[in-house]
């Protein structure tokens, strides 16, 4: 992962960062490809640094799946030991919580 920027606003610090993968393997059929479909930015909670909440704006990647029969035409890189598939908070984060502490009212999925 490469760092960009680190900057503290209104008591929280927020991370820029972009991950630098070249090769993705499909999550699916485990093919290996270097085909980027786009990009996105994900917004994540990480745990708090003192009182301080911690967010990390995270740029990551969709790839194409290199094996034109995958039923998964793209899919989004994951960073080990940070992200989580189609959660909003990092991995430290939810190790952080009690078990089966899903928050009810909570958005996204
Ligand atoms: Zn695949």
């Amino acid at each position: 992962m490469e760092f960009e920027r680190v900057e503290e606003s209104n008591g929280s610090v927020r991370i820029t960062a972009c991950t630098g993968t070249e090769l993705a393997v499909c999550p699916q059929c485990a093919t290996p490809t270097t085909r980027v479909h786009d990009r996105n930015q994900r917004r994540l909670r990480d745990v708090s640094c003192g009182r301080r909440p911690i967010q990390v704006e995270l740029e990551v990647r969709r790839f194409v799946c290199g094996d034109g029969s995958c039923p998964v035409a793209t899919f989004a890189e994951q960073v080990n030991g940070l992200t989580i598939k189609h959660q909003r908070h990092t991995v430290r984060l939810r190790a952080r919580r009690p078990a089966g502490g899903r928050r009810a009212g909570r958005r996204g999925f």
